[in-house]
């Protein structure tokens, strides 16, 4: 089944703190982060329908996504804390908090590291001005109740949708012919991703951290493997960007669970299995060697979960 996204792009016109879909040109890329909720969700070969509220801007499928590390000031409530809050035009104070009323003149602001994504979906842009209103886009979400700034829907749902209200047959039926599962003839998708993305995954795994093993320090490249945490996530969600470099033998012992990351302490955990072997053994306890993001939380958390009995 493949995903379609209903993504908020209001560009300049944005009335709060938020940055719901802020780019240059919708008809190409889409950004969040992962202050969004769904932020982590979102993935190649899903399709990405923008709309402005009112109207459809167009369709496309997504051919990558694009993530860095970014600063981010958020602003919130000083009564309840709720990043729920509304300037005013004209009354005074300036702020409003949407969740428990507060007046405020300044919103309490905070600092964050937060991952940026940025979709490139030009390629299969399909113009979709005119075509659907919002009534109607609400009404093909999963939760045509929902007020997040990134929607899942069925695109089986907004294809019929998108066929009956333009005719453009061809148009749809490239956008279908792109999506992950059309790419891939079945759910097997994931694994077919990953073999062919390998090299240019550990490529960009090398520019963005060196030569070092995530879990052990610096090696040579010729032994460093780009080890997708994500395939240890049930759900089965497909990342380009996100992993770990990891040293061959490392990589396969993680494999196995004979090691795992505690995410709480940020430090290794070496299973007992390993314990008679003194290298693997000192490992226990250490702290990582370079920065976690939140996806690779989420996905060490997935692979302690499956790799480990529960105690
Ligand atoms: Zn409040």
């Amino acid at each position: 089944m493949t995903t379609a996204w209903l993504v908020l792009a209001l560009g300049s016109s944005r009335e709060h703190a938020g940055n719901d879909g802020y780019d240059d040109s919708p008809s190409e890329h889409y950004s969040w982060d992962s202050t969004v909720q769904n932020h982590a969700r979102v993935a190649v070969g899903d399709v990405i329908a923008l709309w402005d509220r009112k109207e459809l801007i167009g369709v496309s499928v997504i051919e990558a996504i694009d993530t860095a590390s970014a600063e981010k000031t958020l602003y919130s409530c000083p009564q309840c804390g709720k990043a729920d809050i509304k300037r005013r035009q004209r009354e005074r104070p300036a702020y409003r908090c949407g969740k428990c009323g507060h007046l405020f003149p300044v919103p309490r602001q905070k600092t964050r590291t937060v991952t940026t994504y940025r979709s490139v979906h030009g390629k299969r842009w399909m113009n979709g001005r005119g075509l659907l209103s919002g009534s109607e886009l609400r009404a093909l979400c999963d939760a045509p109740k929902s007020q997040l700034s990134m929607r899942p829907a069925r695109w089986e749902r907004l294809r019929r949708a998108l066929l009956d209200a333009s005719g453009r047959a061809a148009e749809v039926k490239d956008i279908a012919a792109a999506t992950r599962l059309a790419i891939a003839g079945g759910h097997r998708e994931s694994v077919v991703r990953v073999r062919v993305g390998q090299a240019a995954f550990r490529e960009q795994l090398l520019d963005a951290y060196g030569e070092i093993c995530a879990f052990t320090g610096p090696t040579p490249a010729a032994a460093l493997e780009a080890a997708h945490l994500y395939s240890y996530a049930e759900s089965g969600e497909h990342h380009d960007y996100g992993g770990l470099l990891l040293r061959r033998d490392i990589h396969r012992l993680f494999d196995l669970g004979h090691m795992a990351v505690d995410t709480a302490s940020e430090t290794l955990d070496v299973a007992p299995t390993l314990h008679p072997y003194p290298y693997y053994a000192q490992l226990h306890g250490r702290p990582l060697m370079v920065q976690l993001r939140p996806e690779h939380r989420i996905w060490l958390d997935a692979h302690w979960l499956s790799k480990r009995p529960r105690t």
